[in-house]
């Protein structure tokens, strides 16, 4: 099959002839119908990381359809089945896999990163992990579960959404994702800041009220009250460099509370006098349980969600590796998805 495999850093990905998967006890073999890049596929694959091994094949916001089942699985997973999952190979045994939560279970292998992934005509899954889709769910969407699923755990992590006044803190597809379901569970006013043009723009569509171009919080701030009616009493920081968290407490209101989403592996610094005396509560989140899945594919299959336009665009092997190159850089794009079968 063909499949986008990953060498070394600075080196794009290559498309490649590789061995087809065969499924072990429990698993399944899916032909990837889309699978979209994320901001992790391109961080995994720079040069400080290390955590990728040449030759993986990465990708972790798939959907599929069924070819092959393996042995000991329920008689509903058969061939021609729609299909998503989590991205994560585990033991299925311990109390984390059993409650849906996988990415604790101490055995995880994360799949696109760690092990193969859907950035192939063919991918494993291991069933205890996936979810099964009706068939009105089309491939695009299956593959934007994952994603919105990010948003949708990040959002629930709130103490309660309702009512509020939001700041959400960069609108890449986690911050987007994040104002799509503060929306959804009732905040009173979203507010983005993001200093993408267009992406500041496409915030509006994703449930927020204002975008505003990130800046100092002292020059914005008065900006916020005045559209808002009052300082942010929660703030999403969907950034994930240094820095931001000190800005999500400048941010805050008196009693606020900051959700940590966006994903930062260097070292921080913040001065906790700022935060004591707002008596902030500060959450840090990561990723979904299998539940934030089956709520989004219920959702959709019940034609409850409009989230299509998050894809802006779709590519075959022919030129992924360059699109995969060309999101390194700013751009306006939200989801860009591999097409196995051809763009
Ligand atoms: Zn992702
Ligand atoms: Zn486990």
């Amino acid at each position: 099959m063909r499949a986008a495999v990953f060498h070394k850093p600075g080196k794009p990905l290559t498309i490649e002839e590789v061995d087809d998967p065969t499924p072990k006890s429990g698993q399944v073999v899916i032909a990837v119908r889309r699978c979209g890049i994320c901001g992790t596929d391109l961080h995994a694959t720079e040069e400080h990381d290390g955590l990728l091994v040449p030759g993986t094949v990465m990708g972790h916001e798939f959907a599929g359809e069924i070819v092959e089942v393996g042995a000991n699985c329920a008689s509903d997973w058969k061939p021609g089945r729609k299909v998503t999952g989590l991205p994560s190979h585990s033991c299925g045994d311990c109390l984390p896999c059993k409650t849906g939560k996988p990415l604790q279970c101490a055995n995880n292998i994360i799949v696109g990163l760690q092990r193969a992934g859907g950035f192939a005509e063919y991918m494993t899954l291991d069933t205890h992990n996936s979810v099964l889709l009706p068939d009105s769910i089309d491939w695009v969407e299956g593959a934007l579960i994952e994603p919105l699923a990010v948003g949708l755990h990040a959002v629930n992590m709130s103490k309660d959404i309702r009512g509020k006044r939001v700041l959400i803190l960069g609108a890449g597809p986690v911050g987007l994702a994040v104002s799509f379901w503060c929306r959804f569970m009732g905040a009173f006013h979203i507010t983005v800041t993001e200093p993408e043009t267009l992406r500041r723009e496409s915030a509006t569509q994703f449930g927020a009220d204002f975008g505003l171009s990130a800046g100092i919080p002292a020059e914005v701030m008065p900006e916020i009250v005045r559209a808002a009616g009052g300082p942010p009493d929660v703030v999403f920081e969907c950034v994930g460099v240094p820095g931001m968290i000190a800005e999500a407490v400048e941010y805050s209101s008196q009693n606020g509370e900051i959700i940590v989403v966006g994903f930062c592996a260097r070292p921080d610094t913040l001065v906790p006098a700022a935060a004591m005396m707002k008596e902030l509560v500060v959450r840090f989140v990561v990723a979904y349980d299998k539940a934030d899945f089956d709520m989004i594919a219920g959702l959709m299959a019940r034609d409850k969600l409009d989230v299509t336009h998050m894809c802006t665009g779709t590519v075959g092997f022919d030129t992924f590796s360059e699109a995969f190159e060309s999101l390194r850089t700013p751009n306006d794009h939200c989801k860009i998805m591999l097409n196995p079968g051809g763009a």
